[in-house]
C-alpha cells in the first residue's frame, strides 16, 4: 500500500532509540524527509546515518533536547514548514507521589505535555495554510488504565490528551489531523530499564520478570517497535485525513476493557 507521503519533511522527536527511531525509520521508507531530535549526538547520528542509508531520503539530525526553548528552535529551523510532527520525549521516572516536588512535576509537565503542545502550536497554522498536517503525540497506554508507580506519567500525558481531544477537532476541516498512540510494552531501552528497576525492588531476576510480563501479556510477549512505527506512518499517511482526535492502544491485548 502506498501511503502516498512521498516527498513530505516530517519532524520527529525523541527518535534516536526506541519508538521514536522506529517512527523515523518506518516514515523515511514512505519516501518521508526526516528531521530527527535527540539530546546524544553520536547516538542521534548513527541512527541518522542508519535511517538515510536504508531509504534514502534527507536525514538531517539536530541534537538537542525537544523541553527546552532552544532544542525546539533549532528543530524548527532544521525544519521550518513539516507536513508531519511526531512528539515524543523520555518518560517520566518511576515512584511514589510523596517523593515528587514542583520541580519534578514540571519536568514531567514539560517533557510529556508542553513540549508537545508548543511545538504543535509552531507547526498547525502552516499545516493548516498548506492544506496538509498530520500530529502523532506517542504517549503511553497508562492514559487508558493507570499503571500506579508512574504517575507522572499518568498525569502529565493525560493532560496533553485532554488538550489534543479540544484541538483535533479544529483542524481536521483542514486536512490536519491530530491523534495519539498509547504503546504498551515495547522492547526498547526505556522498557529494559523499567524491568532492571522492577528486578531490583521486588527481588526476582530480570529474566523472572520479562517472563511474569509476557504472561501479562496477551500476545505472550513485547512490542517489537517496528510494528510501532508502521502504525505511526499509517496515521500520517494520505488516507488517513478521516481519523483524528484518537487514542490507539497497541499493547498486545495487554488492556482488559472492551472499549
Ligand atoms: P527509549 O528507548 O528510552 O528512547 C528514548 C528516546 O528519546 C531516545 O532517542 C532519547 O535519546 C530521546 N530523548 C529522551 N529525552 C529527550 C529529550 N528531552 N529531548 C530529545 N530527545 C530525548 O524510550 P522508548 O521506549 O522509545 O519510549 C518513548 C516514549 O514512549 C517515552 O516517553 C516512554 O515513556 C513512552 N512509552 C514507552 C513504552 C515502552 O514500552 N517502550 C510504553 C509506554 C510508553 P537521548 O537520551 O539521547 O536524548
Amino acid at each position: 500500500m502506498d501511503l502516498g507521503i512521498r516527498g513530505r519533511n516530517a519532524i520527529v522527536c525523541a527518535a534516536s532509540r526506541g519508538l521514536g527511531k522506529a517512527c523515523a525509520l518506518s516514515l523515511a521508507r514512505e519516501g518521508v524527509n526526516i528531521t530527527m531530535m535527540a539530546r546524544t549526538k553520536e547516538v542521534l547520528e548513527a541512527a541518522a546515518k542508519e535511517i538515510r542509508d536504508a531509504t534514502g531520503v534527507r536525514v538531517t539530525a539536530v541534537a538537542g533536547d525537544v523541553t527546552t526553548e532552544a532544542g525546539r528552535a533549532a528543530l524548527l529551523a532544521a525544519c521550518p514548514a513539516p507536513d508531519i510532527l511526531v512528539n515524543n520525549a523520555g518518560g517520566p521516572p518511576p515512584g511514589d507521589f510523596r517523593e515528587w516536588d514542583r520541580d519534578t512535576w514540571v519536568k514531567a509537565l514539560d517533557a510529556n505535555m508542553i513540549a508537545p503542545i508548543l511545538l504543535i502550536r509552531a507547526t498547525v497554522d502552516g499545516m493548516i495554510a498548506r492544506r496538509f498536517g498530520r500530529v502523532v503525540n506517542i504517549t503511553s497506554s497508562a492514559v487508558k488504565h493507570p499503571i500506579d508507580i508512574l504517575g507522572l506519567s499518568n498525569g502529565a500525558r493525560t493532560g496533553l490528551t485532554g488538550f489534543v481531544a479540544g484541538l483535533a477537532r479544529k483542524t481536521v476541516s483542514h486536512n490536519v489531523t491530530i491523534n495519539n498512540l498509547l504503546p504498551g510494552p515495547f522492547d526498547t531501552d526505556r522498557l529494559r530499564s523499567t524491568i532492571a528497576i522492577q528486578a531490583k525492588t521486588s527481588g526476582r531476576t530480570v529474566e523472572e520478570v520479562v517472563r511474569d510480563r509476557h504472561r501479562a501479556t496477551p500476545a505472550g510477549r513485547f512490542g517489537d517497535p517496528a510494528e510501532f512505527g508502521e502504525l505511526c506512518a499509517f496515521v500520517c499517511s494520505a488516507h488517513a485525513g478521516f481519523i483524528t482526535g484518537g487514542n490507539f492502544l497497541i499493547d498486545g491485548g495487554t488492556y482488559p476493557g472492551t472499549l
